[in-house]
């Protein structure tokens, strides 16, 4: 059409929104995600909300933006695959996300499971996340400003932790915060060389499946 709603316009997109988010699950479905309940939360979820205005026209690519701060709101497949690799066991209860950079895959989350906590080191893209999640109604994200290769030992043990940032093993304090048969999913590996993983808690130690390759910014230690 011709006519463009002014809502579309102000966003850049060129037609609405929803529209938008739509063909994006269409893409999402084409490389091959198939749980439906994360295609419908990225149906539903404006991501244009979680990065600044000046780039919202490129919201609905599937493609990781800059937030600032040299960091990244990931690519729309790597979040949808990795929401999609948690699920697969059952639902778990209790998540722990370390990096929670621009707030979207927290969200993601908090969509599909009871409660969220997400533990970034950067204070200021918390503290945007943060006001996202409130100007959102989410209610059920905890958030909290630490470095999160520590996890968040006084709310362990975890039905399942995501990192979203790539470490060259996994720290060892995030498995010892995963509950028996809990899931971790987490890149792992140098730059150009990460995989993603996914771990389990068993009896007789831990097993690890290599889900594919994946490319991710560094898992830094310290705040910032
Ligand atoms: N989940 C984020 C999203 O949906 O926008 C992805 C953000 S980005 C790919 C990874 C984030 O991890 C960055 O915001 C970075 O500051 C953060 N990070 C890196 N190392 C960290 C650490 N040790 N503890 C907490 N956050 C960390």
């Amino acid at each position: 059409s011709l006519h463009r709603s002014p809502a579309a316009d102000a966003q850049g997109l060129g037609m609405t929104s929803q529209r938008a988010r739509d063909r994006l699950v269409m893409r999402l479905r084409e490389e091959g995600i198939r749980d439906l309940r994360v295609l419908d939360v990225i149906r539903k979820l404006p991501r244009h909300l979680f990065i600044d205005e000046a780039l919202a026209s490129r919201a609905y690519e599937d493609t990781a933006l800059p937030i600032g701060h040299g960091q990244t709101i990931s690519q729309p497949w790597i979040v949808a695959r990795m929401t999609e690799a948690l699920l697969e066991g059952g639902v778990p209860q209790r998540v722990l996300e370390v990096g929670t950079g621009s707030g979207y895959q927290a969200a993601v989350l908090a969509a599909l499971v009871p409660q969220v906590f997400t533990v970034e080191r950067i204070e200021e893209l918390l503290r945007q996340a943060r006001r996202r999640f409130r100007q959102m109604k989410i209610e059920n994200i905890r958030s909290r400003h630490d470095d999160g290769a520590l996890g968040w030992p006084a709310e362990a043990p975890f039905d399942a932790i995501i990192l979203t940032a790539a470490g060259e093993v996994v720290p060892q304090e995030l498995l010892a915060q995963l509950r028996p048969a809990g899931v971790l999913l987490a890149p792992v590996g140098p730059a150009g060389q990460q995989q993603l993983v996914r771990m389990r808690a068993g009896d007789d130690g831990t097993e690890t499946e290599v889900l594919g390759p994946v490319s991710f910014v560094p898992l830094l230690g310290g705040l910032a």
